[in-house]
């Protein structure tokens, strides 16, 4: 088993948690995301023993293997407004949620001091470079980002996982060298890191090759940890290099293209990772079958 792809969608709980493994495995998934909820509402996660079983069974017996979280979209963890106060709540609760559903973990946007507004090209990274990180690591918040992070994981189940999603935009996370900032201030096992390969090719980081996947992988390892790579966010963009925007686009079908999945899904220290897509579809209904035997077959 263990030289299997994992490999899955973002899938719907509409009908409740216990659904989604239906819905994974219904586009030739084994492998899931979901949210906990409302991505744009406080509501906070809650089950009962009875929906998590269900769902720990359905998930067992339909063979999907990994299953994470995807926190909302309104969570901040720089907001030092009721908004950071939620955000911190929320994920408190969609850990608990998460250990009693056997979901490893949520991936996070951790948010954005809300203030940027430079050029595309003066964000752009260098690769692990020194000039972008202080701009986010010096802000008069980033101490607070800490703080809530280390609020979450002290208060939330010990075997959950706290990932961390690059981002393409003006976010917190667009930059690996802050990523790796905020690892090392956070330090905790718990902390992973989920990587979409839209959003690093709008941020500027550059995978075409093999050499390049190569020296960014040994920068990833330098300075953040390979074992903290936890999963990868598998989408097109239909946006420019650099761009620092971030619309999916199907496998193949967007500027990342075909190669830069291929040399991912082969690459000895990558292959064993979880492969979550969050692609519009063919349908444009969301990942699905199509997408996954492309992704299947660019790893055969
Ligand atoms: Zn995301």
């Amino acid at each position: 088993m263990k030289n299997q792809l994992l490999v899955g969608g973002h899938v719907s709980i509409a009908g409740g948690y216990k659904e989604a493994p239906g819905r994974a495995a219904v586009i030739g998934g084994n492998a899931l995301q979901m949210f906990s909820g409302s991505p744009r509402g406080w509501n906070f996660a809650k089950t009962t023993p009875e929906d998590a079983k269900a769902f720990r069974e359905e998930a067992k017996k339909l063979g999907i293997e990994a299953c994470y979280f995807h926190a909302s979209y309104l969570v901040n963890l720089a907001d030092d407004g009721p908004n950071g106060k939620h955000s911190v709540d929320a994920l408190i609760a969609e850990l608990e949620v998460a250990e009693q559903l056997g979901v490893r973990g949520s991936i996070i946007h951790l948010g954005s001091f809300k203030e940027e507004k430079k050029d595309a090209k003066d964000l752009m990274p260098t690769l692990f470079g020194k000039e972008d990180a202080p701009a986010y690591t010096k802000h008069e918040r980033y101490p607070l980002l800490i703080s809530n992070i280390k609020a979450i994981l002290k208060k939330s189940p010990k075997d959950t996982l706290f990932i961390i999603e690059d981002m393409g935009m003006r976010k917190i996370g667009r930059s690996l060298n802050e990523i790796a900032q905020i690892v090392r201030d956070v330090d905790d096992p718990r902390v992973k890191v989920c990587l979409d390969t839209c959003h690093l090719h709008v941020a500027g980081y550059d995978l075409s090759t093999k050499k390049k996947l190569d020296d960014f992988l040994a920068m990833f390892d330098k300075n953040i940890g390979l074992d903290k790579l936890e999963c990868f966010h598998f989408n097109d963009s239909r946006d420019e290099f650099g761009s620092l925007r971030d619309r999916h686009d199907n496998i193949g079908e967007g500027k990342v293209g075909k190669d830069v999945f291929k040399l991912i899904l082969n690459h000895p220290k990558l292959k064993a990772l979880p492969f979550l897509l969050e692609v519009p579809g063919f349908d444009d209904n969301g990942p699905d079958k199509k997408n996954i035997n492309i992704v299947r077959s660019l790893a055969a």
